[in-house]
């Protein structure tokens, strides 16, 4: 099968108390991999066979649901589990700092922006930032498992951070309050991994 569920690289605990173990488990265990299972389900056969998860969002065709949800699901979910470490929290430094003070004013001010993005993403989404050929950066939000890789699809650029907004990702801890999953998951984020999807992102062309 050409795409496996990434293993995590912390216990499903380890990001306690911002977000709980169980929905780690659930969301890792379930959701990730039934969305990892139904991708490769959906490319059987086709000639995305083989080809990277990047490719293929990039050139999605938007009609094709089983791909967008499926390869969505696939590849946020990686992402997610990446920038997200027990050891994360604090700010970024170096040039993602420079890149964030530049296009926000303040780590403050990104931090406003974002919470916003992911607070007013109605029903299910994600909230992003990116980074665009060149290094600008960008925050937005999209639905469902739409990701800015996927052509005419939020900001565009490629993601380098982002938050599952969906009730899955936070109901059994904060039913409701997403304004505190938001909040909690700045004590989680790796900024280490963030930089350096950040220094890659920059130079790559999205052709
Ligand atoms: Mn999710």
């Amino acid at each position: 099968m050409p795409f496996t569920l990434p293993k995590l690289k912390y216990a499903f605990n380890a990001l306690e108390p911002y977000i709980d173990a169980k929905t780690m488990e659930i969301h890792h265990g379930k959701h990730h991999a039934a969305y990892t299972a139904n991708l490769n389900k959906a490319i059987e056969g086709t000639d995305m066979e083989g080809k990277s998860i990047e490719n293929i969002l990039i050139n999605l065709d938007k009609d094709n649901k089983p791909i967008r949800n499926n390869g969505g699901g696939f590849y946020n979910h990686s992402l997610f589990w990446e920038i997200m470490s027990p050891k994360g929290g604090g700010k970024p430094t170096g040039k993602l700092a420079n890149a964030i003070d530049s296009a926000f004013g303040s780590f403050e001010s990104f931090k406003e922006k974002f919470t916003a993005a992911a607070a007013t993403q109605f029903g299910s989404g994600w909230a992003w930032l990116v980074v665009h050929e060149g290094g600008k950066i960008e925050v937005c939000s999209s639905a469902n498992q739409d990701n800015p890789l996927m052509p005419g699809i939020g900001c565009g650029g490629t993601p380098i951070l982002g938050l599952d907004v969906w009730e899955h990702a936070y109901y059994l801890n904060y039913q409701n309050r997403r304004p505190d999953y938001i909040n909690a998951f700045f004590n989680v984020i790796n900024w280490d991994e963030v930089s350096s999807r950040y220094a890659i992102g920059k130079e790559e062309v999205k052709e």
